[in-house]
């Protein structure tokens, strides 16, 4: 059993240091496991804590509330729970953080992010396109935060001298763009820059190192990796993790620790996961480019989708992501195309074992409206492939037996 009263928690993290990432995944976040006598985390779903010295209990709660780490007692789950902590820990070690909030999903992370954005400033710059469901909370007003829509080369020009955070989403969902970090940061002078790294896990990408303060991701996705967690977490500072665990302590979204401990345990295999797909996504991006019968394949890694060249520097490699455009675009084919699909699991969400498909104009980014939708290069008959973990030979048949079906129509 766990005794939190004996954890260590002040210590500096004892970590691989310097070990290289896939040696880092398969230790981050278990330096305690030693002192403790385990071998896997301890699933620790307790609600409260026994807090019979009140008086170490209050000092505990103050700092909890604040964002701060435990002084002895967890006193209660919304405040801190240490399976929990042990992801956040391995997480942040991955992207090269300090520290990492975990919450119940994605949204979660980024409206408590917004929300600890406030005390900067209630001007918010984002970059389109962006994940359909963030760009909505900015655009209605929601969070009582207001935003200017840009483009990269134009963040600097509508900062304003109440712009709390800069956000971007690279790649791009659904369109695969890529958005080069380091301007963004230079463009943003202070203030900080938020990244939507989802697309491409600390795998591929790992925004800190461009000069990101904070790294998002919808870790119900890759990180998750078997379409069974809803999470996201958020990694920077101690100082702007600490905003941000202050609000999720008021708000009330951390991750329940069986999230935690499932994200935890998918660490270790997030790179061979991630590099897997990868390696199917380049062949099948190849194969669609050589159709006829597709009008337009988005994949950071095809002739002329990358003009930054930030593929080698900024991210190691193009993703599993893809995104296609049939060259009969009309609603009744898109429809037919996904209804002939044998194997490929028409679905919104990504980075499962399976490969999934939608079409983001009339799923995922239907609440972004049809003419910020057209500006930001989502076309109408755009289809997201989601690359999972079968063989590429299966995955392309299901495509082509789909293609002629919607071709003989
Ligand atoms: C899914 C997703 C989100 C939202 O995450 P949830 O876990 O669904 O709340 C945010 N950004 C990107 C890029 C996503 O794919």
């Amino acid at each position: 059993m766990e005794q939190p009263m004996e954890r260590p928690m002040e210590q500096p993290m004892e970590q691989p240091v310097g070990a290289h990432f896939a040696t880092r995944a398969v230790h981050a976040g278990r330096d305690d496991f030693a002192a403790l006598g385990v071998h896997a985390p301890p699933l620790d779903l307790s609600s409260t804590y026994p807090t019979p010295d009140l008086d170490a209990a209050a000092r505990s709660f103050d700092s909890l509330v604040m964002g701060d780490a435990p002084q002895g007692s967890f006193v209660y789950q919304r405040l801190f729970n240490p399976t929990t902590d042990r992801f956040e820990r391995g997480l942040a070690l991955l992207e090269g953080a300090e520290d990492a909030a975990a919450f119940g999903s994605g949204m979660a992370a980024l409206t408590a992010t917004l929300l600890a954005a406030k005390s900067r400033g209630t001007h918010v710059v984002a970059v389109r396109p962006m994940y359909g469901t963030a760009d909505h909370p900015l655009t209605s007003g929601l969070l009582g935060m207001t935003v200017t829509w840009t483009t990269q080369d134009a963040v600097g020009s509508v900062m304003q001298a109440d712009t709390g955070l800069v956000i971007v989403e690279t790649p791009a969902n659904p369109t695969l763009a890529l958005v080069d970090i380091a301007d963004v940061v230079r463009q943003a002078g202070t203030v900080p820059v938020l990244v939507d790294s989802t697309f491409a896990t600390p795998v591929l990408q790992r925004p800190l190192e461009q000069g990101a303060a904070l790294v998002i991701h919808s870790a119900t996705k890759f990180l998750g990796g078997h379409g069974d967690v809803l999470a996201g977490v958020v990694a920077g500072s101690h100082a702007l993790v600490r905003d941000i665990k202050h609000v999720r302590a008021a708000t009330g979204g951390l991750l329940h620790p069986m999230g935690s401990y499932l994200l935890h345990r998918g660490l270790p295999t997030l790179a061979l996961r991630v590099e897997r797909a990868q390696a199917t996504a380049g062949i099948l991006a190849e194969q669609l480019v050589g159709d006829a019968r597709i009008a337009r394949v988005h994949y950071p890694s095809l002739p002329g989708q990358d003009p930054r060249g930030l593929l080698g520097t900024q991210m190691d490699g193009p993703g599993s992501v893809l995104s296609f455009e049939l060259a009969r675009d009309d609603a009744a084919t898109l429809r037919a195309f996904v209804e002939a699909l044998r194997l490929i699991t028409p679905a919104v969400s990504l980075g499962s074992t399976d490969t999934l498909i939608q079409p983001p104009a009339l799923l995922t980014h239907r609440v972004v409206k049809e003419d910020d939708r057209r500006a930001a290069g989502i076309a109408g008959g755009l289809l997201r492939l989601s690359v999972g973990l079968e063989d590429a030979r299966d995955v392309w048949r299901d495509l082509q037996h789909a293609l002629q079906v919607v071709t003989a129509r």
